[in-house]
């Protein structure tokens, strides 16, 4: 089997690192950073998201674990004292694969040209360069509102616990394959209307952005921010992809909801 580790970059994630890389070279496995079977992350949850983006092309044969050398996280959900427990379950024991839903992002251009695709593991959002986001929004292909406001967030299930939690939207199982739209500030008045509630769609359904004047806008996908000119649309629906997680012991996700949002 081959892997990789990926480090935050702080001394103790990147200590941690080493030790791994040499523990699961002691037991045979080899170390690929290319190719990797697996793909153990050392960090937190932004760790992974960046490890996520790194393999997004072989996602069908890379299966990721998270390690946290700081807080519990949703992604990294190993701590540091169980390592040798880890390399040992990696090295001897056949994993189980816990897949969760991605976010496909399709953004087309007023001059046609190639239209650009992403994936987002946690969220995309969508903002103005300058001044007030004004969009219509399609729900499956029928014109369904005209938003005015800061943006609008679209999230993954296990994304939801991040920026989405912030701006009020549900907290998503991630065995649900679904995505979410959660509002950033709308402007709500007698002369502007938003829906104002964060809407959760399933798998066949998709969810489109139509610029109303200015085409230029600051997308994000997870950690990355990229701005797009002369933008005709941005369509958002559940990936076919998914992210693949090498399962060892349970922990279930409201444990990991609790834990993090409520009590240690
Ligand atoms: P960052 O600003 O350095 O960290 C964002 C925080 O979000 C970190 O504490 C991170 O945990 C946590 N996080 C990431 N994914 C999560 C998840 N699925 N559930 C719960 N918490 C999660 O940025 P970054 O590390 O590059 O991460 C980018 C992410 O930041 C974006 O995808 C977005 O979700 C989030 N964000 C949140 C807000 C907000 O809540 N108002 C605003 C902007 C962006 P770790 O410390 O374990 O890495």
């Amino acid at each position: 089997m081959k892997f990789a580790v990926t480090s935050k970059g702080d001394p103790k994630s990147n200590t941690l690192t080493h030790k791994i890389k040499t523990y699961l070279q002691d037991f045979d496995l080899k170390y690929d950073e290319d190719t990797p079977d697996i793909v153990i992350s050392v960090g937190g949850d932004g760790t992974l998201l960046y490890a996520f983006h790194r393999y997004s092309s072989r996602l069908d044969k890379t299966a990721f674990i998270g390690v946290h050398t700081g807080h519990l996280g949703f992604y990294a959900d190993w701590v540091p004292e169980e390592i040798e427990k880890m390399i040992i379950a990696i090295a001897k024991t056949p994993y189980q694969i816990i897949e969760y839903p991605l976010l496909e992002v399709m953004v087309r251009y007023q001059h046609g040209g190639r239209e650009s695709r992403y994936l987002a593991l946690n969220e995309a959002t969508v903002k103005s360069v300058d001044g007030t986001l004004v969009m219509d929004v399609d729900m499956r292909g029928q014109h369904f509102e005209r938003f005015r406001g800061d943006g609008l967030c679209v999230s993954t299930p296990s994304g939801s616990t991040a920026y989405n939690k912030a701006l009020g939207g549900a907290i998503i199982h991630p065995s649900i394959p679904a995505i979410q739209v959660a509002e950033m500030a709308s402007i709500n008045n007698r002369v502007f209307r938003t829906i104002g509630s964060p809407l959760i769609l399933p798998a066949h359904h998709t969810c489109t952005l139509k610029p109303v004047n200015r085409p230029d806008f600051q997308l994000t996908i997870d950690h990355l921010s990229l701005l797009h000119k002369d933008v005709k649309s941005i369509q958002f629906r559940v990936a076919d992809e998914k992210i693949r997680f090498a399962r060892f012991k349970p922990f279930p996700f409201w444990k990991r909801v609790q834990y993090s949002f409520i009590k240690d």
